[in-house]
């Protein structure tokens, strides 16, 4: 493939499909591009000698164009694509609709489409794209009615209407673009491919997209994780209900829906998600235009109470910090505040404050090597200039150069001061949860620049012991496996209780006397997902009990299911669960994303508690040493109440051995070890179970 950057800097852009008809798409691309388009435009139509005044072709193939912008119907496209291809022109976008979104005919066309951009390497933008708009060359290849301001963030999206609703709307709020993108179908190019063109391209400072589904997540975390190190990408996505959707036949399926895959592939990708427009172009602008934080702490200057108290608590709820002020600051705004006000942050200049003293105290604020950012917080006082104060701020965030967000209260009076601040780059917003929040996305993204990311560790494993385990599934007909699959943990050196399991009561004695203490005895049946529900799980049996327990739980299980392939009985060691917490460690194969590690909190209350993170596999150490701090309940880990702390490094270790198996075997098709029993020394998985596709051993 060519360079993706030529696909949006052409010289000479071939239409083809050009009409002069009224409400034809042909015309309004036409239109567009006639409009502004620095280069050269050329209508191709066999019907016509000539359109527009320009010199119509009959075949792109003769245009001479180095990007081809399709709009005829959908048979002719790919005879079209061949032709252009076959000129040597290597960029193509294809508006026409009517390929993979439309059904099986459709999606046969589509791969024909794909196929011939293989043949001749081309950069095929769609089908099914609003088109393409380079602001640079003043190129709008798009049937879109508007085009957008040029400005540093370039844009992709999957729902063409969203773009024309955003460049209505930005437009008006005198937000620009470089590049935008309709994405359409991605049957050639997709998220990936945009991002690392961006990336290289000077005038992009920020990546925005919204999303309906990423092509190809491992690959797209991979690309976007380089990318993020230089330009920060924001995403939002639709569908977070998608979760519902996802069919699940175990614990983790259940709860890990591919809004879960989405979120942590997301997170490892070092990508920033938004979850509204809003927030998207918010975050965008902050990024594009203010400095990076050295670190997390802010200092609030105030001439107004109680929005100083909603801009702490906001500031509470974000992972940024009010900041501690020196010695020096505290005297120098000792000297220079007067009594009744606050001297400590969210400092208080008081209501009567004038522009002398706000912008004292904003200069005092950010001269101070504890201060990483600054929040100027005002409302409308009849001694106060909105203007000057404006123009105060954007001097000093100049000498200090430090993130700035304002949050300059009121309505038509906040306009001409917003628009001075607007032109440094200092947003200006009414709500001080938003300045917090711009400012929060600031500190992010300096996080995400410092990231090292660690390869997943490789362990030494037995990894043909642990094919033949999962062999079994198919002399048995089966795809489930239960803890008769335990040995398959232990292949991959995950700790697991000492037992056996058993077809008679005499066996499961024999197993008991060998066990230090009571036992465990559990029903070994693939048609028994949930053990305990139906009894299938004694805990503290004694010696002399054995044999009766055996045959309770095999009756038990006749009971319930009277046809159940009944493989026996499990006698366990028992762990103290007193001293440990019961955690999950799991994996659901997400249709974008593969392998996703799931953990959380244990036990049989999984699915009620929901306290679950995800990554997706294979893990690094970091990452699931990450994993463990998510969850609600990691103070329980750390030692609760007097509890002794439990070995989050054996957690740690089993979240990577695990991710490793699950990489290792695609015919795993979700797996789930709950409880793993995080004990203060070690960890004990006393549960496995797990869905097989034989097909794929
Ligand atoms: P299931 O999830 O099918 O009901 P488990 O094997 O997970 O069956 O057992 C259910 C519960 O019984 C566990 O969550 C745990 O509280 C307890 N339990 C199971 N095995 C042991 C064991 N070896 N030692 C202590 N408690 C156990
Ligand atoms: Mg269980």
């Amino acid at each position: 493939m060519g360079e993706l950057s030529e696909l949006f800097a052409p010289n000479r852009i071939a239409v083809v499909g050009a009409t002069e008809r009224e409400g034809a798409i042909g015309r309004a691309i036409m239109d567009n591009l006639i409009d502004e388009f620095d280069g050269e435009v050329v209508p191709v139509n066999p019907k016509y000698d000539e359109l527009f005044g320009l010199q119509c072709y009959g075949d792109v193939g003769e245009t001479d164009a180095d990007l081809a912008v399709i709009v005829v119907p959908p048979k002719v496209v790919l005879p079209a694509m061949k032709s252009a291809g076959e000129a040597g022109i290597q960029n193509v976008v294809v508006i026409t609709a009517g390929f993979g979104e439309t059904g099986s005919e459709g999606a046969a066309r589509e791969q024909e489409l794909r196929d011939i951009a293989e043949e001749y390497d081309l950069n095929v933008v769609g089908p099914n794209s609003l088109g393409i708009m380079n602001t640079d060359v003043g190129m709008n290849a798009t049937f879109g009615p508007d085009m957008a301001l040029d400005g540093n963030m370039s844009f992709m999206s999957q729902s063409g209407a969203f773009i024309t609703a955003v460049i209505d709307w930005a437009n008006d709020e005198d937000i620009g673009f470089k590049d935008i993108v309709s994405l359409g179908n991605k049957a050639v190019l997709d998220e990936a491919d945009f991002i690392e063109t961006w990336n290289d391209d000077p005038d992009t400072e920020v990546i925005i997209g919204y999303l309906e589904g990423i092509s190809a997540g491992r690959e797209f975390i991979d690309s976007a994780r380089d990318v993020t190190k230089d330009t920060p990408i924001v995403l939002v996505k639709s569908g977070k209900t998608d979760a519902g959707a996802q069919a699940a036949s175990s614990h983790t399926g259940t709860i890990a829906g591919s809004d879960a895959a989405y979120e942590a592939g997301l997170e490892q990708a070092g990508v920033i998600r938004a979850d509204s427009v809003q927030h998207l172009f918010d975050t965008a602008r902050v990024l594009g235009d203010q400095p990076l934080p050295e670190n997390k702490d802010v200092a609030v200057i105030t001439n107004a109470g109680g929005p100083g108290v909603m801009t702490t608590d906001a500031i509470g709820e974000s992972e940024l910090q009010m900041a501690d002020f020196t010695d020096e600051t505290l005297e120098a705004f000792s000297e220079s505040l007067p009594a009744e006000g606050n001297i400590y942050n969210p400092v208080d200049i008081v209501g009567d404050a004038d522009n002398a003293r706000f912008k004292e105290a904003l200069d005092v604020a950010l001269a101070d090597d504890n201060v990483g950012m600054a929040l100027v917080l005002t409302c409308p006082t009849a001694v106060l200039d909105y203007n000057q104060l404006a123009a105060d701020t954007v001097e000093l965030q100049e000498e200090y150069d430090k993130p700035i967000a304002a949050c300059f209260m009121g309505g038509e009076r906040v306009d001409a001061a917003s628009d001075v601040m607007k032109d440094a780059g200092i947003p200006n917003y009414f709500d001080p949860s938003r300045a917090v929040d711009g400012l929060e996305a600031l500190s992010k993204y300096a996080d995400i620049r410092q990231r090292e990311y660690d390869a997943p560790t490789e362990f030494d494993v037995d990894r043909e012991r642990a094919r033949e385990i999962l062999e079994t599934v198919k002399d048995r007909d089966e795809t489930r496996l239960g803890v008769e699959a335990m040995e398959l943990l232990d292949a991959y050196g995950i700790e697991t209780p000492a037992g056996d399991i058993v077809d008679d009561p005499a066996d499961a004695l024999e197993v008991a006397e060998d066990i230090d203490g009571n036992v465990v005895m559990k029903i070994v049946s693939p048609d028994i997902l949930h053990k305990s529900d139906i009894g299938g799980v004694k805990v503290g049996v004694e010696n002399e009990d054995v044999y009766d327990a055996y045959e309770d739980l095999i009756t038990r299980a006749k009971n319930y299911q009277p046809d159940a392939n009944i493989l026996g009985v499990q006698v366990q060691e028992m762990v103290n669960l007193d001293d440990g917490v019961e955690t999950i460690v799991g994996m659901n194969r997400d249709p974008q994303f593969g392998p996703l590690m799931m953990f959380g909190l244990g036990g049989i209350f999984v699915e009620i508690l929901e306290d679950t993170t995800f990554r997706v596999a294979p893990v690094s150490e970091t990452e699931a040493e990450d994993m463990t701090k998510e969850i609600d309940a990691a103070p329980m880990l750390r030692g609760a109440r007097g509890n002794d702390p439990v070995d989050i490094g054996g957690i740690t270790e089993t979240i990577q051995r695990l991710s490793q198996l699950v990489t290792d075997f695609p015919a795993i098709l979700e797996l789930d070890i709950n409880p793993l029993v995080a004990l203060p020394d070690g960890v004990k998985a006393v549960d496995v179970r797990l869905t097989v596709d034989p097909d794929e051993l």
